[in-house]
């Protein structure tokens, strides 16, 4: 027999399947990177077994937009809306965001999303081979993806090294290694990339076979500045430069007019709903319900910390939560559909959901362990209203990505920590200087 790891004695297994099963006494056997079994607790055999007496099990949480580098600009951009926001950080990168530092962020980056029970992250930043060998290093299921913008940028890059760039991905995706992961194109926004340049990213990802990420209406000014430019709502760009041909998820996406609602369900587009960030920039509050009944696939992010802070979901589903009492009613809120966009609804909004986002058998074994032994998480009424309204980052204890366990008892496996933060510390005392600037 080939190894065969056995999670026994599960008390909760969350599956998020399609009838949202809650299993009590139950066991998992992964073999190979897979759910390969699952069963009533001590039926299951395997080469090895771990007891999860005392835990829930769920799957991994998926942060479908993020900026997993700006983990190093915590904090550094306080007090401004989006475009004091981007004055800030833009400068902030320039100064220090080189291939290395990228790495190094993201490696930040992706230890806080493991050991806060994130197992997939949709990642955009710059110098994506960099971040992706950073993350992949910690264990994470990191989407990366080439980032377009119409102008040289920080990364220096011009059009065609970028076009360049994004057709040596899947090669330099199978170089790297790691978690599998799906090919996507990032072209920043519609107000950093052109109709015209949109239209040569769809005419690639066409040819390579992949999905789109992009930020959509964070903010009214962005609607306004590109309505004034194309005579269209970022949508509408959109759909005209081809690019909703292709699985289309939009980071954000909090000011959708309601024909721009219908144009991304007939296209099956999705959209990562970030409310930590929208509400601290005043962005806007998304009314997600809206989304969902009009057949838009909807995940969750934190957007990077830089304007979030951190990368905690638990966090995301709360304020998701939150946010339709307020837009609509308390009525309107259901824990386990919350705790559903946070895993399964994320998968389907990347467009993977075939191979992530819940805990069956033939998916990938990407799932997390919850100690249930505290006060905060005592008694238990309703198991979903206890995950998504009372169960924090600290009380994750272990992670499986892939089939390999990267967090044991509240520890990355792979890399040391320590190491990482000292790292980090040191790499951003350059910005002292320029911070007085401000
Ligand atoms: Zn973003």
């Amino acid at each position: 027999m080939s190894d065969r790891l056995v999670i026994d004695d599960i008390d909760y297994l969350i599956t998020c399947d399609s009838q949202n099963r809650v299993l009590r006494d139950s066991a998992i056997a992964i073999e190979a990177g897979k759910i390969v079994e699952i069963g009533r607790s001590g039926t299951v055999t395997g080469t090895e077994r771990v007891s999860a007496r005392g835990r829930i099990i769920t799957p991994g949480l998926i942060n479908t937009h993020t900026h997993l580098a700006m983990t190093l600009l915590r904090g550094w951009a306080e007090g401004v809306d989006l475009d004091g926001f981007l004055k800030k950080v833009w400068a902030a990168e320039g100064a220090i965001m080189d291939e290395a530092t990228c790495k190094l962020g993201t490696e930040l980056g992706a230890v806080e999303a493991i050991l806060s029970g994130t197992t997939t992250t949709l990642d955009m930043y710059l110098h994506p081979h960099a971040t992706h060998q950073g993350a992949v290093r910690v264990g994470l299921r990191h989407i990366a993806g080439p980032i377009f913008f119409d102008f040289p940028g920080l990364d220096s890059l011009e059009w065609s090294d970028r076009i360049a760039f994004a057709r040596s991905w899947p090669k330099r995706l199978a170089e790297i290694g790691g978690p599998w992961i799906p090919t996507y194109l990032m072209p920043h926004s519609t107000y950093t990339d052109s109709p015209e340049h949109l239209r040569e990213v769809s005419d690639l990802a066409r040819e390579l076979g992949a999905a789109i990420h992009l930020h959509i209406s964070e903010t009214i000014a962005e609607n306004l500045d590109v309505q004034g430019r194309y005579q269209k709502s970022p949508v509408e760009v959109l759909e005209f430069a081809g690019i909703l041909d292709r699985h289309t998820i939009y980071g954000h996406g909090v000011h959708l007019s309601e024909s721009d609602i219908e144009t991304t369900a007939k296209y099956n587009g999705a959209v990562a709903h970030c409310p930590g960030s929208n509400m601290k920039l005043g962005s806007g509050l998304a009314d997600i319900g809206a989304y969902i009944d009009a057949g838009v696939n909807v995940g969750l992010g934190t957007d990077g910390c830089s304007s979030s802070n951190d990368l905690d979901m638990w966090q995301t589903m709360r304020m998701a939560a939150h946010l339709i009492s307020i837009k609509r009613s308390p009525a309107h809120v259901d824990a386990s559909s919350i705790f559903r966009l946070a895993t399964i609804d994320g998968a389907k909004a990347l467009g993977i959901s075939d191979q992530v986002g819940s805990v069956e058998t033939g998916k990938f074994a990407d799932f997390i362990a919850i100690d249930l032994a505290k006060p905060h998480l005592t008694p238990i009424h309703d198991i979903f209203a206890l995950l998504v309204f009372a169960v924090g980052r600290g009380d994750v204890t272990d992670v499986w990505v892939d089939g390999e366990q990267v967090v044991r008892d509240a520890k990355p496996t792979k890399v040391d920590a320590v190491e990482i933060m000292t790292q980090a510390n040191k790499r951003v005392r350059s910005l002292d200087l320029l911070k007085e600037s401000f």
